[in-house]
């Protein structure tokens, strides 16, 4: 079906057409049908309105091979088997086509615009039509500069699956990737794609292979989501002398890599690796694989969104309801003596090409945070090596980096929690040959390791 509004119009006004031509023109007629025609309209209005996630339609575009720009291609209902088509109308899905060519295998397109819904720099797509050992050529323009246009795209056949196309050429305003396809279809991104759908999923079946791991609702999202996350406990000292961790992911939603690193984590956490076991049973960890759902769910990038982004909302009176939950949460456990660590989990810029952390400013750090912190950050050094190596240092998120610093997650658990508490943001490069869904779960099962070496030592003051 095509949902377009443009043409949910055009088609509209040819059935009107259609159904006339059909019709007696008696003056009773004329007025019966008038009325059939306007209940029809209302219905397939409806129809389009909304997708099966909820969203608007209008957002969303499905384009046909035998289309040469978007009003073309709008007018076309129900493309015939076998022509080359791409799509962005499904979860998660984003980009508006501008051309398509069969015979070339050429698809333009750019990633869809979601006004006060963040940068517009993640896409992905699904094409089918492909003639299989088809040379397809993906041109990638719009968005927001380079941070939409990767040097390497990710492709999948199955949705599942993500691999690299080899590096694309960069032209003046676009990219160009070319992926020779052994398949009718295939699934274009920006970087491996971790959906709403992905998480309840992967939480499910962690949730139900151990009774110690509970997968549990954050909150629901302003939209009406489910947040999903988890907990894991493997039974070991009661509760107040447990270590106890907060890791969350992608407050910014395009950053779908950290969300693969939080799963790399988690798939640590759940193994038979001795360290991971012993982690498990001194330290109960709350961890959340996507915070900003909806824009997950929409296609768009969430990143200084209106009326602000989820990582500068961490203020007495939080937007998100995601940051309210977390917020409580750790103001609970502080309160209790049992917060140790929180990890915020993101993906940095297009020049970035090593993993590094972000620590708030030196002059909020206390004893013995400051000690935690730096015993913190060489265990890190010592466990985040392959494939993608630590940067030798970390960088300072104070005033100078952003006026808005103190509404960022780890300044505002500095500021909020007991002086030994560590809280740091990871940032995974997303533009280097490591930055597949291999690359970032390896980054997470190092962070596993990192924050099992630092628990080697009680990073609380003594009695
Ligand atoms: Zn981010």
């Amino acid at each position: 079906m095509n949902i377009c509004p443009k043409s949910r119009l055009l088609s509209q006004a040819n059935l009107f057409r259609k159904i006339r031509l059909l019709l007696p023109s008696s003056r009773t007629f004329t007025a019966l049908w008038a009325v059939g025609v306007l209940l029809l309209l209302a219905a397939t209005s409806r129809i389009g309105l909304l997708r099966a996630d909820g969203f608007p339609a209008a957002d969303f575009q499905v384009f046909s091979a035998s289309c040469f720009g978007p009003e073309e291609a709008a007018g076309a209902d129900q493309p015939a088997s076998g022509r080359l088509e791409c799509r962005s109308d499904f979860e998660n899905g984003s980009g508006v086509v501008e051309r398509i060519d069969p015979e070339g295998g050429l698809i333009r397109l750019r990633p869809t615009e979601h006004k006060d819904r963040g940068w517009t720099c993640w896409w992905f797509v699904h094409v089918t039509g492909i003639q299989p050992g088809q040379l397809i050529r993906l041109e990638v323009t719009g968005g927001l500069g380079d941070w939409g246009k990767p040097d390497r795209a990710s492709f999948s056949l199955d949705g599942k699956t993500w691999q690299h196309t080899p590096p694309g050429q960069r032209l003046k305003d676009r990219i160009v990737y070319q992926q020779k396809i052994d398949g009718p279809e295939a699934y274009f991104a920006w970087g491996p794609p971790f959906r709403l759908s992905d998480a309840e999923r992967l939480l499910t079946e962690a949730a139900t292979k151990r009774p110690w791991v509970q997968k549990f609702e954050l909150c629901r999202s302003r939209e009406g989501r489910s947040v999903p996350a988890l907990r894991i406990a493997e039974p070991g000292p009661p509760e107040p002398e447990r270590f106890g961790v907060w890791i969350i992911a992608r407050q910014h939603a395009w950053e779908s890599g950290s969300s693969w690193v939080a799963w790399g984590l988690i798939d640590w956490l759940l193994s038979e690796e001795p360290a991971a076991q012993q982690l498990r049973k001194k330290a109960t960890l709350n961890l959340v694989p996507i915070m900003d759902v909806d824009n997950v769910c929409r296609g768009a990038g969430g990143k200084e969104q209106k009326p602000q982004d989820h990582n500068r909302d961490w203020s007495e009176r939080p937007h998100w309801p995601e940051v309210h939950a977390v917020q409580s949460a750790i103001r609970q456990w502080d309160d209790q003596g049992r917060m140790d660590l929180f990890l915020d989990l993101h993906n940095p810029g297009p020049i970035d090409r090593e993993p590094f952390f972000f620590i708030p400013p030196e002059e909020v750090l206390r004893e013995p945070a400051r000690q935690n912190l730096a015993r913190f950050l060489e265990a890190a050094k010592a466990e985040i090596t392959q494939p993608m190596r630590l940067a030798d240092k970390p960088r300072t998120a104070g005033a100078k980096y952003d006026p808005r610093w103190e509404r960022m997650s780890k300044s505002w658990v500095i500021l909020h929690c007991r002086p030994h508490v560590v809280a740091l943001c990871l940032e995974t490069p997303w533009n280097t040959p490591h930055s597949t869904l291999d690359g970032y779960m390896a980054v997470g099962r190092a962070l596993g390791r990192t924050i099992a070496r630092y628990f080697q030592q009680n990073p609380r003051p003594g009695p």
